[in-house]
């Protein structure tokens, strides 16, 4: 029996393991695919407090999972399929099942996080891997002097545009407004860039090709002109999609299927506890995640104390 388990090895995931660790409870983290989460994807965090000029993002990840090491929190590597609530004579217990194993704990922590939306045009699905990618850190090396369009204009799509200028020959930011979303600081690097061309009102109406990208047709909304534009890879960030599938049937989730919690973390369910990415919440940031898990964690330490 675990005092409790974590879902998820994001920031939020392993902040809270680092704070369960240092409260003496006995933990287990579990990780469906890698350590890190989707933030891997992004090459570099450089707002994060303490790295001036920013710090790579595996190193940062490194250092927590370090600290989560010293604690000898255990992070094992499988997919949680479901979660059983049990009532012991008013007290809840539950079983969670991941891979072929099934194990039982007092109290939950959901750092699930989130995944990248699809855009959902012509030809996204079928290019995925063979030109439309959804992570520049992974696939940005095999671009190296050739074209590509960068849709969104949140700050990961402009974060990733200047990024994969270290590869492609040159990068086309398409945004289907005449204003970007992302910080003003990330817009100012994004404009002061010369291999950055941005294209605004704009959206893309197919991605085409025969067996790889080839192009992509581009539409003005204001004049509803098309072109067509030649380019060898288009990746997308359009914003985030909670991974919440395994709790839907348990948890209270808003329209977007975001887990909604009160300011302590807490769930619609006794002892369950949700934080990072798959939390519903105004800002969606590393640094926000880490306060939020230490809440989580927190919360989990006084519901144990009140058992006893
Ligand atoms: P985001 O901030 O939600 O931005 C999504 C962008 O995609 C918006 O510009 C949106 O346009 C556009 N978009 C959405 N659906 C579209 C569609 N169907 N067709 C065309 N464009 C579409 O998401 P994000 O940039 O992927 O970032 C996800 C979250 O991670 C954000 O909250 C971001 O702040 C956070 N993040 C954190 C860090 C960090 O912690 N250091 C770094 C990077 C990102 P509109 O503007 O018109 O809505």
């Amino acid at each position: 029996m675990y005092d409790v388990i974590i879902i998820g090895s994001g920031p939020a995931g392993l902040v809270a393991g680092l704070y369960c660790g240092r409260f003496r409870l006995k933990t287990l983290i579990l990780e469906r695919i890698n350590i890190g989460g989707q933030i891997v994807t992004s090459p570099t965090i450089e707002n994060f407090p303490g790295f001036p000029g920013g710090i790579p993002t595996v190193e940062l990840i490194d250092k927590i999972k370090n600290q989560v090491d010293e604690l000898e929190v255990p992070v094992i590597t499988e997919e949680v399929s479901s979660i059983l609530a049990v009532d012991k004579s008013g007290i809840p217990v539950y079983t969670v099942k991941a891979g072929d194993n099934a194990y039982e704990t007092k109290t939950l922590i959901i750092a699930s996080g989130a995944q990248s939306k699809k855009l959902g045009v012509a030809g996204e699905g079928k290019f995925i891997g063979r030109g439309v990618s959804y992570c520049a850190t992974c696939d940005g090396p095999f671009f190296k002097n050739k074209e590509i369009v960068v849709i969104g204009g949140g700050d990961r799509a402009v974060e990733e545009a200047i990024f994969l200028t270290s590869y492609a020959s040159k990068v086309t930011l398409i945004h289907r407004r005449g204003e970007l979303r992302a910080s003003k600081i990330i817009e100012e690097k994004l404009r002061a860039n010369p291999r950055i061309n941005l294209k605004l009102d704009s959206v893309i109406e197919e991605i085409t090709g025969k067996d790889k990208v080839e192009g992509v047709s581009i539409k003005n909304v204001l004049t509803a002109a098309v072109e067509t534009y030649l380019c060898q890879g288009v990746f997308i960030f359009v914003g985030i999609k909670p991974n919440t599938d395994f709790v839907k049937n348990l948890l209270h989730l808003d329209e977007s299927e975001f887990i909604i919690t009160d300011q302590d973390m807490k769930t619609s369910l006794e002892a369950v506890y949700a934080c990072g990415d798959c939390r519903k919440k105004n800002l969606y940031q590393v640094i926000n995640a880490c306060g939020e898990a230490a809440a989580a964690a927190d919360s989990v330490h006084r519901y144990l104390l009140n058992l006893k």
